[in-house]
């Protein structure tokens, strides 16, 4: 096993050790934001008639051919049809239909001319009135077509498409009221550290309280996983081995942070090495060098750092793309945009490192970058204040004020096309 080895190099690995979790049918309200697992088909023709998608006239677009504002064309109002209601008889020359939006377009009609540019001659517009038209109209003008959106028995949403909530209308449309998609994976959150207490309690002298199982199930959630939070875990190596073995064998995947360095009370490495297969220790990033993976038991078992932005950083960049491909997403990237920096950043360490930073947009328009002033990997609260995290990549090159940086966006869908 290498010793550090890179982000990206680190994501494949874990990538590469997770897949697509049972499939189960839900129905389509709760299929927003989820992957379809199978291709799906309407059962009939979308919309399933031709209809006007204006209230006015269906007319015969070859009887206002010669409509002009100095002869127009007067025709004969001979039925209504309102949304709901179908007109069964057919039009000849000089008739017309008083038609609503929805409703269907009678036989013989091939295009709807809108009320508010139709003059009425006699009566008041309805059936057994003339009206007139000072121009022509378009053929298949305010029509909408029988199968325009889909035909009947043609896939409407394919396997691997993720829905949204326009998708759930349309596939509301097309009859499908239930969908298969992957299980939400079921993952196990434990914070490891002797310092740890609840947070309903206030911390006594040397203690603190455990944030990150909060924030780190919070992320699970949502990435769309299922969280549980564990018991706080004693810097022990006994009490870390069964933590992680009755985790192991309970959920699809175990997420532990602290303990994941080399201290003297930094267990999570060989717990893991003992109980299953190690596959890596430490990636070339900052916050979150240390970052721990491997299998116990057939499940993924992920050991962040303890510093709150480390367990962050590290879960955004590895763990919810694992978790997203064991949903069936194909997705993994957050959108990424180039920005200007608002202030000159030094580096004086050679790994890549996430400045957590505030994007916005200048009075010119373009993209600028502002980074916390304070980059402690010990906070929470500056993280809950940014939108993205700048990128420095590896080297020790500084960077200057207006020099364009990549910013890797948070909070934006992978699926996004920014
Ligand atoms: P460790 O990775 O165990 O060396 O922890 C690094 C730092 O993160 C220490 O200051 C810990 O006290 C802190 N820390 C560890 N676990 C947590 C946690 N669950 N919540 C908040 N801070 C933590
Ligand atoms: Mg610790």
């Amino acid at each position: 096993m290498p010793d550090m080895i890179s982000l990206e190099e680190a994501r494949d690995l874990v990538l590469s050790r997770v897949s697509a979790l049972p499939v189960e049918t839900v129905s389509i309200l709760d299929a927003v934001g989820r992957v379809a697992a199978a291709d799906l088909k309407s059962d009939i023709d979308i919309s399933p008639f031709a209809h006007s998608a204006m209230d006015g006239f269906a007319v015969r677009a070859a009887d206002l051919a010669a409509a002009s504002p100095e002869s127009p064309v007067e025709l004969d109002v001979v039925a209504e049809v309102a949304a709901g209601e179908t007109y069964e008889g057919s039009l000849a020359p000089g008739q017309c239909v008083r038609i609503m939006t929805g409703a269907p377009l009678p036989a013989d009609a091939d295009a709807v001319v809108k009320y508010e540019v139709v003059g009425v001659v006699s009566g008041d517009g309805k059936p057994g009135s003339r009206v007139s038209f000072d121009q022509p109209a378009a053929l298949r003008a305010n029509v909408r077509e029988a199968g325009e959106e889909a035909k009947a028995g043609e896939i409407v949403v394919q396997a691997g498409e993720v829905v949204g909530t326009a998708g759930v209308g349309f596939l509301a449309g097309c009859g499908i009221l239930e969908m298969p998609t992957y299980r939400r994976p079921r993952v196990a959150v434990a914070a490891i550290g002797s310092e740890l207490v609840e947070p309903s309690v206030v911390p006594t002298a040397g203690k603190i309280r455990n944030s990150n199982s909060y924030a780190l199930a919070a992320c699970v959630r949502a990435a769309g996983g299922v969280p549980t939070i564990l018991p706080i875990v004693e810097d022990s190596h006994e009490a870390l081995a069964q933590a992680v073995r009755e985790a192991a064998r309970d959920y699809d995947f175990v997420i532990t942070s602290g303990g994941a360095s080399n201290g003297d009370f930094d267990f999570i490495k060989p717990v893991v090495s003992e109980l299953g297969e190690l596959l890596m220790t430490t990636v070339n990033m900052r916050p979150g060098k240390a970052q721990t993976f491997g299998i116990v038991d057939g499940t993924p078992v992920f050991g962040l750092p303890g510093n709150p932005a480390a367990a962050y950083v590290g879960f955004e960049m590895i763990i919810r793309p694992a978790l997203r491909k064991m949903q069936g997403y194909t997705h993994f990237e957050r959108p990424r945009v180039v920005a200007k920096l608002s202030r000159d950043v030094k580096k004086n360490d050679p790994r890549r490192i996430f400045l957590r930073s505030t994007l916005y947009k200048n009075d010119e328009g373009d993209y600028v970058v502002a980074p916390a002033k304070n980059q402690s990997s010990g906070l929470f609260g500056v993280i809950q204040r940014s939108n993205c995290m700048a990128i420095m990549p590896e080297g020790l090159e500084s960077r200057t004020a207006g020099s364009l940086i990549e910013c890797v966006l948070l909070d934006v869908a992978e699926e996004s096309s920014l």
